[in-house]
């Protein structure tokens, strides 16, 4: 099985004809037929195929036992219609990268595995990356149980009708134990290689991150017969706090974006009474967050108060800089360096990934491939197949570094 043959394979799985975009969700049958497809590339490789408690599947190359395994993979569900690229790369590299480890017979002193976390969009059940968080000991049981999908259906009962065990999943530490270093390849979410002209790079931290809600409340009113002056227009304080949002985020080289929004009575002739909108915001680092989302505030607060609004602001959730093993990363740099002497780009991300939840637990790193124009979680994701070979290679010469005798 070639990269190409096996990506030929997954591509029409769980794409909508409609819009070109994936729908793989957690527990659907585009999800059972992408885990059918991991198990039969274990499988047909004679590698040990097993499933975790939380419904992670693992083909393992070596003794699962020996300790100190090098591990690599990624996830195989998208967000709706979701690109090609997201997750996928990763896994089929994984299995590509050990093909290659194998036909240079490379004398292997540590295990390997190959691994597909389940669930880590969160597109059905609203949580991010459920497979490894349940793994991590980031979720309990009781709280996986309760997740509820846009049907009303749980996961516990979702994965029971595809067939998996719901009153296993928890944390694993035995399994993290047999783990020494965990890589993940993933398509890059941005355009930074391809602006630096690189193929591969290696992540140096996922950005700390967060979401507020902006509720900003005035009075609903007839949209033909109130005045101009009479209008007390939550519209407005958010309109000009969107502008804010982009200035403050411009300012400090941060992303801020109020993508969804709700807006109450939501009539058309009606002045709204309150709207609500969401702020996600990310920067480098935590300063320049908090920095950022002050900003954001005080101006919603001035503008509000100019129109005779009542503001509340309420952070909803924060995830905290992650920053991947410095020893492991320079280590990467060094295999990947070793023989071009060129400089891997080290790039730091906005998005999440399994990487990040583990990197509190074992060592982990994350190699990126050029994406060329940067979009990501669309139909419209892409990267070149020479990208992906090259990012195989270097997966492979990882992987020898990390694993050989
Ligand atoms: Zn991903």
């Amino acid at each position: 099985m070639t990269f190409h043959s096996m990506w030929a394979e997954l591509v029409p799985i769980g794409r909508s004809s409609a819009s070109g975009g994936y729908r793989r969700y957690a527990w659907t049958p585009a999800d059972l037929d992408c885990r059918a497809w991991f198990k039969e590339q274990a499988e047909s490789r004679g590698l040990a195929y097993e499933v975790d408690r939380n419904g992670n599947q693992w083909a393992w190359l070596g003794d699962p036992d020996a300790g100190d395994a090098v591990v690599t993979g990624s996830h195989l569900d998208s967000v709706p219609d979701g690109g090609a690229f997201d997750g996928p790369l990763g896994v089929v590299s994984s299995f590509a990268a050990l093909d290659e480890l194998r036909a240079r017979g490379t004398d292997l002193a540590k295990p390997l595995a190959v691994v597909n976390f389940g669930d880590e969009e969160g597109a059905r059940f609203g949580l991010a990356c459920v497979g490894s968080r349940l793994t991590a000991g980031q979720l309990t049981r009781e709280q996986a149980h309760r997740l509820t999908d846009g049907e009303g259906v749980t996961l516990a009962r979702a994965m029971e009708a595809a067939g998996y065990d719901p009153d296993t999943v928890g944390p694993d530490p035995e399994r993290l134990a047999r783990i020494g270093a965990f890589v993940e390849l993933h398509v890059e979410q941005g355009r930074a290689l391809d602006l630096t002209g690189d193929r591969v790079g290696i992540a140096s931290a996922i950005w700390p991150h967060g979401r507020w809600r902006f509720d900003f409340r005035g009075e609903a009113n007839h949209a033909g017969t109130t005045r101009l002056t009479d209008r007390h227009d939550p519209m407005l304080s958010y309109a000009e706090t969107v502008l804010a949002a982009r200035r403050e985020a411009e300012l400090a080289g941060a992303v801020a974006t109020f993508g969804k929004i709700a807006v109450e009575p939501n009539g058309v002739n009606a002045i709204p009474s309150l709207v609500r909108g969401w702020l996600d915001s990310r920067a480098e680092d935590q300063g320049r967050l908090d920095a950022v989302v002050a900003g954001i505030e005080k101006a919603a607060g001035e503008y509000a108060a100019a129109h005779g609004i009542a503001l509340d602001v309420v952070r909803e959730s924060f995830t905290p800089v992650v920053e991947f093993d410095h020893a492991l990363r320079d280590e990467l740099a060094r295999i990947l360096g070793k023989d071009t002497g060129i400089t891997v780009p080290v790039l730091g991300t906005g998005a999440g990934h399994d990487a990040g939840i583990l990197s509190g637990r074992i060592p982990t790193a994350m190699l990126f491939v050029r994406n060329p124009t940067g979009v990501s979680h669309s139909p419209a994701e892409f990267a070149a197949e020479d990208d992906c070979v090259a990012g195989v290679l270097a997966l492979a010469d990882v992987l020898e570094g990390l694993a050989r005798r």
